[in-house]
């Protein structure tokens, strides 16, 4: 079969840029069960989109194709007025993510047969082309053409640390800067760091103020109206945030009377590229791989398709 390959890959060191010989991934992927995520440390590149198979909205294995797969992600997980920039530092973390569960582990531990489903709770918001039809109205051919370009000008691009597919996660605003992996959850992770934003301010997730009565309160926490205090000096920020509803986990509070404020900073999680930052970053000239930089420490963008 004349499946042998030519890669060449695009990275941030051009010398690192190697070209080798190799087997189709095509053929390497039927024939010997190898997966994509498999190839990427040994830079084997595909000819281009695989096929995946994803959990659609109906809850139904649905094969698909993975660059038309990521239009209806972006749409669902970026506002389509984001700058252009934005959008496709968007496309390149959605890509990875996705591409990290094309393995026996990640993706099939999660969903048995398939590598993501389309619930943005679990993996990764979606909109099929009629919710999209639907949600922009006029704007559809408009905002579908921005999403498309973001997708297209970014086709197989992805994220590198040391070689492997990293987690890439993201969130909408983080109100001044990014949290440690290990500041949200328990591990950390190299390449999620802290790191000053500075980006987000036009965010209207900026920063917060939500208020609870103290009864409200006492119910989403479990405890007294008067054990509130001692129960949220022992819940995680995590917790505390997941049982209320908070926008985010970096708040302090005050009680009032028969109520308990809480002044937030920004929306989501905190780990990873912030969306409302990268906006801002593109509003001032930066680069879709400069902002991935930015939020991602000491990445590589390398590309799994097969470059002319
Ligand atoms: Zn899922
Ligand atoms: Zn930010």
């Amino acid at each position: 079969m004349k499946l042998l390959l030519k890669l060449k890959m695009i990275c941030q060191n051009k010398e690192a840029a190697a070209m080798l010989l190799v087997f189709g991934a095509a053929l390497l992927l039927g024939s010997l069960g190898l997966t994509l995520k498999s190839l990427i440390p040994q830079r084997i590149s595909l000819p281009s989109s695989p096929h995946i198979t994803i959990i659609n909205q109906k809850g139904e294995l649905e094969e698909t194709e993975l660059e038309s797969f990521l239009v209806g992600v972006l749409a669902a997980e970026m506002p389509a007025s984001f700058e252009l920039e934005a959008l496709k530092a968007q496309a390149i973390a959605a890509r990875t993510y996705i591409v990290n569960n094309m393995d026996g582990q990640t993706g099939s531990q999660r969903h048995k047969d398939a590598v993501v489903c389309c619930n943005f709770a679990h993996c990764q918001a979606y909109y099929s082309t009629e919710d999209l039809k639907k949600n922009w109205g006029r704007d559809f051919s408009r905002n579908y053409a921005r999403i498309q370009q973001a997708v297209q000008e970014t086709a197989g691009e992805i994220m590198l640390y040391d070689n492997e597919v990293i987690n890439a996660l993201y969130f909408s605003t983080c109100g001044g800067k990014t949290s440690n992996a290990e500041d949200y959850w328990t591990a950390s992770v190299p390449y999620l760091k802290s790191t000053v934003c500075g980006f987000c301010t036009h965010s209207p997730r900026y920063a917060n103020t939500e208020s609870f009565s103290l009864q409200q309160a006492a119910a989403a926490l479990g405890c007294s109206k008067n054990g509130i205090k001692d129960k949220l000096d022992k819940l995680s920020a995590r917790t505390i945030r997941e049982k209320l509803g908070l926008f985010s986990a970096k708040f302090s509070y005050s009680i009032n009377g028969d109520n308990i404020v809480f002044q937030s900073h920004g929306s989501g999680h905190g780990v990873g590229l912030c969306q409302y930052g990268a906006d801002g970053m593109a509003k001032a000239g930066y680069l879709a791989e400069e902002i991935l930089q930015h939020y991602y420490t000491d990445i590589e963008i390398v590309n799994i398709y097969q470059q002319e």
